[in-house]
């Protein structure tokens, strides 16, 4: 066992992991960016993609491709390359590295040939989702994508519905409709759920509600662009403990983010799991 230095003075080179943005330029960080100036080489899952927003940032630094299908003859080339003195920064399209996303295999290896690997904080679709989700925050459960179909997308939804965090999943839009119900047939319909979608851009949207609810809206709203899907723990159903002055401030902040008073109503009744005359009362102060 060892302490590993991320900041070392030695002959090894070092990789670093940077996260790029989830949709919004703006979310780039100027650590980031002096990062990508500063490598050696930049390892991006596509080349392409990141090159726009290398010139965007006018980063100049060169680039080689490092993805699912060619992690294992590029593994041990940048891992030469870094024991040879260089400094590696790998990219995916979008996000933090290794999240659902290339990466981990280069970390193991990394770490393996005693090379620093310097994380940078950045942005990630699940936590920018889950702390506007209203659902309880912590603990929280990352699971990524679900298998696409058979006994292993049984088996993963059945092992959500068990579990008493709340759960995050990612998911395509072409499947989310598919995902509600089958998330429905083996949860029941009352789950809470929040759907997050193009997070940062301009189309950014929550929907909250039970699974049902957040279904029906979906078969008249077509899903579009990326999803994050949040489920509530099994046992709280995701009841978060407001006081009522919180309570009016909910319904007045949807109010004025444009719905009307009853749908203002409704929602915050539905994420606290209260009957809508008791918010009413509350929020009239009756
Ligand atoms: N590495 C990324 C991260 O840190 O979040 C995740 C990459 S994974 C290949 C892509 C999935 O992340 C999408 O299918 C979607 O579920 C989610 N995602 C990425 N960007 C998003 C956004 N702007 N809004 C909502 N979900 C997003």
């Amino acid at each position: 066992m060892n302490e590993q230095k991320s900041f070392q003075d030695n002959s090894l080179g070092s990789l670093f992991l940077v996260p790029t943005p989830i949709g919004n330029l703006e979310d780039m960080t100027i650590r980031a960016i002096n990062t990508l100036k500063e490598v050696d080489l930049i390892a991006a899952e596509d080349t392409r993609n990141t090159g726009i927003l290398l010139s965007h940032f006018e980063v100049s630094t060169k680039q080689t491709s490092f993805h699912e299908h060619n992690k294992a003859e590029k593994i041990p080339e940048l891992i030469n390359k870094m024991q040879a003195g260089m400094k590696i920064a790998q990219v995916s399209d979008a996000g933090t590295p290794s999240i659902s996303d290339p990466g981990k295999e280069l970390v193991q290896a990394a770490i393996e040939a005693g090379i620093a690997v310097v994380p940078l904080p950045g942005a990630t679709a699940s936590t920018t989702a889950l702390i506007a989700s209203g659902l309880v925050p912590q603990p929280f459960y990352f699971y990524g994508f679900l298998a696409r179909k058979g006994k292993q997308r049984t088996e993963e939804i059945t092992d959500l519905s068990n579990r008493s965090e709340t759960s995050i999943i990612y998911e395509s839009p072409f499947r989310v409709l598919k995902t509600l119900v089958d998330l429905k047939e083996i949860m029941g319909s009352n789950r809470q759920i929040v759907t997050a979608r193009e997070l940062t851009k301009i189309h950014e949207a929550f929907v909250r509600g039970s699974i049902e609810e957040v279904e029906s809206w979906f078969m008249e709203h077509e899903p579009k662009g990326e999803f994050v899907i949040m489920i509530s723990g099994k046992d709280d159903t995701s009841i978060m403990e407001l006081t009522d002055e919180q309570i009016k401030l909910r319904v007045q902040q949807l109010i004025d983010d444009g719905q009307k008073p009853k749908e203002a109503i409704k929602e915050v009744a539905l994420l606290i799991q209260r009957p809508k005359n008791e918010i009413y009362d509350i929020y009239h102060e009756l």
